[in-house]
């Protein structure tokens, strides 16, 4: 199996605080990879080193099989790397279809088209402005927007956050849906219990040091641990 992320070692600061101890973590081709943790464990830390946001001064990452540690961050999404951030930034003045032609138009399955047939939600909200959308209707578009570029490897960061559950399970069914087509996915979650019923392993960090490199079948029912590890939401 092929690795679409290698990292190692990953030694994280924000100034002089040492967020991260010498994360590794590796995402396969076509894999779902959950990345949990209790708040301020260092996901989102890890997920600006491997985006370049945040560069490591220690460790080193690989993409696609290619050395990428301290690359620009605009190097790294030219290479593939779809990012979702928290926080869904659409255009709330937009219309739904407005919002999914700032993309520049790239070579790839996705296209407008095939967006529509993988969200259906969107396709009949397509002329409603994007900030009157539901949560889970904007976490949708901001997939979608990322999508669109046709990356190779998505990286989604809480895509759950402030959703109400029933929306929480379709967001979750929709990622399902996009690693039935193929996509390598990390999902960095909070919900633990959610994303490791989707994911093949698992990660989970605390403190800024990976406390388990697993199976996610095997922590979801061992409820006691997951509890013990990442906290439960
Ligand atoms: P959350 O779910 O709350 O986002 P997280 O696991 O993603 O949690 P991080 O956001 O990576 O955690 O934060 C890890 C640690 O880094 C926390 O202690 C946080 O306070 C600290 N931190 C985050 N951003 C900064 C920053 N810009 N400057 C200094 N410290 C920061």
């Amino acid at each position: 199996m092929s690795a679409v992320l290698e990292a190692e070692g990953l030694q994280t600061y924000y100034g002089k605080s040492h967020i991260l101890h010498g994360v590794s973590l590796k995402v396969n081709q076509g894999e779902l990879i959950a990345l949990l943790g209790r708040n301020g464990a260092g996901k989102t830390t890890t997920m600006r080193s491997v985006m370049g946001l945040t560069p490591p001064r220690d460790g080193n990452i690989k993409l696609f099989g290619k050395d990428v540690t301290r690359a620009a961050s605009h190097r790294i999404a030219n290479a593939g790397v779809g990012y979702v951030p928290e926080g869904r930034k659409i255009f709330g003045h937009m219309t739904v279809h407005e919002n999914l032609l700032v993309p520049p138009e790239t070579k790839g399955p996705w296209t407008i088209e095939t967006i529509y047939k993988l969200f259906p939600r969107l396709e009949e909200r397509k002329t409603s402005k994007g900030g009157r959308l539901s949560g889970g209707e904007q976490e949708m578009l901001a997939i979608a927007r990322a999508l669109l570029l046709n990356p190779k490897f998505l990286i989604l960061d809480e895509p759950s956050q402030g959703l109400a559950p029933v929306i929480v399970q379709e967001v979750m069914r929709t990622i399902g849906r996009m690693k039935g087509e193929g996509m390598s996915i990390l999902l960095v979650e909070q919900n633990a219990h959610l994303a490791l019923q989707l994911a093949d392993r698992a990660y989970v960090l605390s403190d800024g040091e990976v406390v388990y490199d697993g199976s996610a079948a095997e922590l979801g029912a061992d409820t006691e641990r997951m509890e013990h590890l990442a906290g439960v939401s």
